[in-house]
């Protein structure tokens, strides 16, 4: 996992001023463990205002740090990565959220743009269902 100073160090060097309450954020946001929320950030940062939360996890998403997961309930929750771009497998059963190496849709995105005219800039996937273990087989009653 990336360290606070060095973090730190990226965002000066993109001309982003670290002030101590980014800072808190940012080392906040290193402690959370599987996926969390911009409100899960600010309990552990108390008295930083909610828009610096907001705007220090963006800036991590930007440095590709934290990527964010579209929850099936509508839901944006943040989780740290040091992919790139990529897509997650959502298990609806325990809440784990994985990691897909790759985005799979790159030629499809290429003939959409292709057939319909548009520039198309980004787009979000999101794969919801069960994991391996919890579609593990009940045990059957005969
Ligand atoms: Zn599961
Ligand atoms: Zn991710
Ligand atoms: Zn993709």
């Amino acid at each position: 996992m990336p360290q606070l100073e060095s973090l730190a160090s990226t965002l000066e060097a993109r001309g982003h001023r670290v002030t101590p309450s980014r800072a808190a954020v940012i080392a906040a946001v290193l402690q959370q463990s599987g996926h969390f929320t911009v409100d899960d950030v600010l309990r552990r940062c108390r008295g930083t205002g909610r828009a610096t939360v907001f705007r220090t996890i963006r800036l991590l998403t930007e440095l590709g740090v934290v990527c964010r997961v579209l929850l099936e309930d509508g839901s944006l929750h943040y989780r740290l990565s040091r992919r790139g771009h990529h897509h997650h497998l959502v298990c609806l059963n325990c809440g784990g959220v994985r990691d897909l190496d790759e985005c799979a849709v790159g030629d499809l995105v290429r003939e959409l743009s292709r057939a319909s005219g548009y520039e198309i800039e980004g787009h979000w996937l999101e794969f919801y269902g069960r994991c391996a273990s919890c579609r593990a087989p009940v045990p059957a009653t005969a």
